[in-house]
């Protein structure tokens, strides 16, 4: 088992105290109303409701009647964990199973290839929840470990910075980012800003893998 134990997470009571700290730091931000409404929504929320979110998010999943107050939680959570992640050990991390997350036990939002000193051209995967990355060989599916019949697909005309690495085996895709060609690139943004290449993929045989908890499933 990985050592952040999402089954616990759910109820830690400091996960509603960093996701408040983080909420009191949105106040000074200009918002849409919509997202001003969310703000004030979750903050006062009772604590089984932010629970409830919170065991949300950390199932994968997204609720359509609640979208702003998910992704509100969500980046709550997305605080918390990278912070427990940020105080683990590396070297007693252990692979969990592919296409999961050795810290937290998450899916990736993606993966990226590096360019790194002592990395060059390798691939991490990287946790949608936790931020942690892990080292992955490169033309291997994320999701199920496969080596065979792995392709990549693009929107005509992209520069080839972001592709979808799609899988025969298991039929899904995850995102591969190239940040040695673009060292701009962050996952979870990019996974949102590239939306117009899952929006290709759906109408293929592949469906997505990858988690984002700013992203609807589909
Ligand atoms: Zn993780
Ligand atoms: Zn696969």
């Amino acid at each position: 088992m990985p050592p952040i134990d999402r089954v616990r997470l759910a109820s830690d009571a400091t996960i509603i105290s960093t996701l408040h700290q983080f909420l009191d730091r949105l106040e000074h931000f200009v918002m849409p109303v919509a997202a001003v409404t969310a703000l004030h929504r979750v903050r006062h929320a009772a604590k089984e409701e932010t629970q409830a979110w919170q065991r949300s998010v950390l199932e994968g999943g997204s609720l359509v009647d609640e979208l702003a107050e998910h992704a509100l939680v969500a980046a709550g959570l997305q605080v918390h964990l990278a912070t427990l992640a940020a105080g683990l050990d590396p070297s007693a991390l252990s692979p969990v199973g592919d296409g999961v997350c050795p810290a937290c036990g998450g899916a990736p939002v993606a993966s990226i290839i590096v360019d790194r000193a002592n990395a060059h051209g390798n691939r991490y995967c990287v946790c949608s929840m936790c931020a942690t990355q892990w080292n992955f060989v490169r033309i291997r599916c994320c999701s199920c470990g496969s080596t065979k019949g792995v392709g990549y697909q693009e929107i005509d005309g992209a520069n080839g910075t972001i592709k979808a690495e799609t899988c025969d085996e298991c039929g899904t895709y995850v995102k591969v980012m190239y940040e040695n060609l673009d060292t701009t690139i962050e996952a979870t943004a990019d996974d949102i800003g590239t939306l117009a290449l899952d929006l290709l993929m759906k109408d293929g045989p592949y469906r997505r893998a990858a988690y984002n908890p700013f992203l609807l499933r589909f």
